[in-house]
């Protein structure tokens, strides 16, 4: 059985994070941010060095190693009742975060929908990711190269994932937006695709 699932997909710092959290509070919904996954294990594991290597230099963790990982943490949210596959939509951020892992995964999700939290300004990423850095001590993003590199790899490796998905399935969402002008957006999307409203009854 595949996970019924919405992507959140979009630049780093441009608030897939907070969306999803948000959207995370919702019953029926359960967020999964892969960066979060990968900031839960012990650094002294052989996955947890990976992590430290890569995302220290803004480049991705090796295709394989995240999806086993990622795998992993659904499976524990689902033996925990957390995530109930049969009746939850599994909400993802981070992950797929390139072509490789889109296929890889296909066998695993059924994508219903993709929003892209679209901020073409970089400076304005780059000011939220420094900030970002103060703010929740990340390493990642406390360094002006670091954001950079993090900025081309999204450019180079992760835009190319919206082309994996029909057209159909993508709704832009104007990332610069407040916050919780971003989430109406999106509800409203979901709203339209889920078919829950019915006009004309109370
Ligand atoms: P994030 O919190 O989503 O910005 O992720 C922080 C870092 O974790 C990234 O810069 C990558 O090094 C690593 N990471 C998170 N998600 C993935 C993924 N799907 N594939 C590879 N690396 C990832």
């Amino acid at each position: 059985m595949k996970y019924n699932t919405f992507l959140l997909f979009g630049a780093p710092g441009s608030g897939k994070g907070t969306q999803g959290k948000t959207l995370g509070t919702i019953p029926r919904y359960f967020h999964c941010a892969c960066g979060d996954v990968f900031r839960s294990i012990d650094t002294r594991t052989r996955v947890g060095r990976a992590f430290l290597d890569f995302s220290s230099k803004g480049e991705l963790v090796p295709d394989e190693v995240t999806v086993e990982l990622w795998k992993e943490a659904i499976a524990a949210a689902v033996d925990a009742h957390k995530f109930k596959p049969d009746i939850d939509t599994l909400v993802l951020d981070g992950i797929p975060r390139n072509i490789a892992q889109a296929k890889i995964m296909e066998r695993l999700i059924d994508v219903k929908k993709v929003f892209h939290l679209s901020c073409p300004n970089r400076d304005t990423l780059f000011s939220r990711l420094k900030k970002r850095a103060l703010k929740d001590n990340r390493l990642d993003d406390a360094n002006e190269q670091v954001i950079q590199r993090r900025l081309e790899t999204y450019d180079n490796e992760s835009k190319p994932v919206l082309s994996h998905y029909a057209k159909e399935m993508i709704t832009v969402v104007d990332a610069t937006q407040p916050p919780s002008k971003v989430l109406f957006d999106i509800l409203a999307s979901l709203n339209g695709v889920d078919g829950q409203h019915e006009p004309g009854t109370v």
